[in-house]
């Protein structure tokens, strides 16, 4: 079914859709709130200063408008609420005017300041609310309304079939509800058990799923052979010895596995996990180069172009002058270079390409796929890469991973991979030093930037958003700090995802070339920004990120021999944050961050970013992702799998021989 089907949503509204991922219909239905709001009526002598509370009222006068100055108006009126007539504002609802007639029951939502008698709502319903009512609130993007969303939703929950995919065994034994009740009351949930439990069975359809998946393709991968790939060790000793550096032990370990994998007729399904800057991609090319000593093309896949592009340039360059042909695949190619690199490829003109998703894109043919690397994995889904590898016959199949990741969590999500960790730095890395910090204590941190400036060192400085607020640690703001502190002396620039792709690059690039020598950004700094001059890294609000996002962005400086500093900057949380303080071992620090994991925070807002669940959080329900890892492997030996609907699932991610 398409959107147009929906009567609500006209032409305009499905490219907004389209931004939020919504394609179908059936996306429509899994796109769940992220929070709920929930609004009891309440008595005004029970209305606490500052806090927002709901009241039951009826208008008393017409209101009038007053125009404050260009694009901002306020409504007031008198109402009776609580056997009291109080002065209501509201701001910029003009459009409510007509509908507030004198004897109307409405809600209002806001403060109420005692002393005045004032009621400022940021909300009026009209008419009244009943004992409790549940708003859910959805991401939106701007020209679209949560509440028109939420009617699309609706409209297509009462249109499209529905299709369980819990085994009926399981529905039974925990006793779920059906899966049109769960879909009906995650999205208008008259109370808070409805809510929790249709979150329990579409947490658990959705882990069952991927569990299923996982666990089919770890199976599959035993059945079938791979390709036996010879190449001349010597060669690839001239490689290594050919590099500017020598390899630490943990990489000489991980290219051991690597290149026994490569030799042997099993299929290679291995993950190398290490911290940003350990020397994974090294492994990974050497790898490729076996491959195509071998006789066989590779393929990389990196989530963002500016990671591809960044690999591309230092893969070629290491490969280049052995005769390797590398190439670059990405979205933003003209139709014309994007053809040729096409046509070359499966001509076999090209042995390494390297790109983004565009990879597994129809009209890309590989000649002979006998290598297919994925960098910062879990970004993808089982789907996508079960698409590149079918682009070949069986290829091996590296995944690099930046996040070190806990074993206890490992085993559920990788457990159809063997594994390769590489811990030790490079030699002549020293250990970047961390301190916790109050904001009060910015003073001295910034002298210290100005010592690392005078150096001729480059900093980072990072913030949760773009703009919040007048006074809050954000991206423009800092900017602004950061231009007075130093009296507009030291250059600095900002990165975030809001800007143009074009203005990105630039910025990078003045960064990359020391003009820009604060370079003040959100997380997008989290992959592909990669100056090996940066030596220091403050971050403001450290309390809002996970402590594996800290060591992550952390791992932006210390990329050079020189020493390097992090400041976390947070008034509060510092036992956590201290953890950071006391250790630079990246393994350590996920499993300390997975511990102290909160558990069903129905209310909480769901980290996004978080793998690729729609509705689970895989830290938060980790006992329902162990439950289905075992439920599914159940599973896979029962006769059910044959049904129809289970066929189509795998047939989706089946490894074609
Ligand atoms: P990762 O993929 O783990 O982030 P890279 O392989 O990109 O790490 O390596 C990061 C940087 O360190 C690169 O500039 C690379 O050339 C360099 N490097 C890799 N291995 C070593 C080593 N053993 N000694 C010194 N430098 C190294
Ligand atoms: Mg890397």
């Amino acid at each position: 079914m398409e959107l147009q089907s929906i009567k609500k949503i006209g032409v305009k509204t499905i490219p907004l859709l389209n931004k939020l991922n919504i394609f179908t219909p059936k996306d429509l239905i899994d796109y769940y709130p992220y929070r709920y709001i929930v609004y009891k009526p309440t008595h005004l002598k029970d209305a606490v200063e500052d806090s927002v509370v709901t009241v039951l009222a009826t208008v008393e006068s017409t209101p009038k408008i007053s125009y404050i100055r260009r694009n901002f108006n306020s409504l007031n009126f008198k109402a009776l609420a609580s056997e009291r007539i109080i002065n209501v504002s509201i701001f910029n609802r003009g459009f409510l005017y007509s509908k507030l007639e004198v004897g109307k029951n409405i809600t209002l939502i806001g403060k109420y300041d005692q002393k005045k008698n004032r009621f400022i709502a940021n909300d009026i319903k009209l008419s009244w609310m009943s004992n409790l009512k549940i708003e859910p609130i959805y991401h939106v993007v701007k020209g679209l309304k949560n509440s028109q969303i939420h009617d699309f939703i609706a409209e297509a929950i009462s249109k499209e079939e529905t299709i369980d995919y819990i085994p009926k065994s399981f529905i039974e034994s925990y006793k779920f509800i059906d899966k049109k009740q769960a879909l009906q009351w995650i999205h208008f949930p008259k109370n808070v058990n409805e809510i929790k439990q249709a979150r329990m069975r579409l947490i658990y359809e959705e882990f069952f799923l991927f569990m299923l998946k996982i666990n089919y393709l770890k199976l599959q991968s035993k059945k079938v052979k791979g390709i036996q790939k010879s190449f001349d060790l010597k060669q690839i000793q001239a490689f290594v010895h050919a590099l500017p550096f020598s390899l630490t032990s943990d990489q000489k370990k991980a290219m051991q596995e690597v290149l026994k994998d490569l030799k042997s007729d099993a299929k290679m399904n291995r993950l190398i996990q290490g911290d940003v800057g350990s020397g994974k991609t090294v492994i990974a090319t050497i790898a490729m180069y076996a491959t195509f000593l071998g006789g066989f093309q590779s393929a990389l896949m990196a989530p963002t172009e500016i990671l591809a592009t960044q690999h591309y340039e230092n893969i070629k360059h290491l490969l280049e002058p052995f005769h390797v042909q590398v190439a670059l695949l990405v979205g933003s190619l003209k139709k014309k270079e994007h053809n040729e690199i096409v046509k070359a490829l499966s001509e076999g003109k090209i042995d390494v390409l390297i790109g983004t998703h565009a990879l597994i894109s129809q009209d890309v043919t590989f000649k002979n796929l006998g290598l297919v690397v994925t960098d910062e994995q879990h970004r993808f889904g089982v789907n996508q890469r079960s698409n590149l590898q079918n682009k070949g016959k069986l290829p091996d199949v590296i995944y690099m991973s930046a996040t070190p990741i806990p074993r206890t969590y490992a085993l559920t999500i990788y457990q159809d991979m063997a594994t390769s960790s590489i811990k030790t730095k490079p030699s002549g890395r020293k250990e970047i030093q961390t301190f916790v910090k109050k904001e009060s204590d910015l003073k001295s941190i910034l002298q210290h930037v100005y010592e690392e400036i005078k150096k001729g060192h480059q900093i980072y400085v990072v913030a949760p958003s773009i703009l919040e607020n007048e006074t809050s640690n954000d991206v423009l703001n800092l900017k602004k700090n950061f231009d007075v502190a130093f009296n507009g002396k030291v250059k600095t620039g900002i990165l975030h995802g809001k800007l143009k792709a074009q203005e990105k690059e630039e910025i990078i690039r003045l960064f990359q070339e020391n003009e820009i020598k604060i370079l003040i950004a959100t997380t997008v700094i989290e992959v592909g920004v990669d100056v090996h001059n940066a030596t220091m890294i403050l971050i403001f609000n450290a309390e809002m990120f996970g402590l594996a996002t800290l060591h992550q962005l952390r791992g932006r400086v210390g990329r050079n021999d020189l020493q390097s500093f992090c400041y976390l900057i947070s008034n509060t949380d510092t036992e956590r944050l201290k953890v950071l303080e006391a250790s630079n071992d990246g393994f350590y620090i996920s499993e300390q961050d997975f511990l102290m994991r909160k558990e069903g925070d129905l209310f909480g807002t769901k980290q996004s970013g978080d793998l690729f669940f729609k509705i689970g959080d895989i830290k938060k329900d980790f006992k329902i992702l162990m439950q289905t890892k075992k439920d599914s492997e159940q599973f896979l030996e029962s006769r059910e799998v044959e049904e129809l609907k289970y066929k189509a699932i795998l047939k989706d991610i089946e490894i074609v021989d």
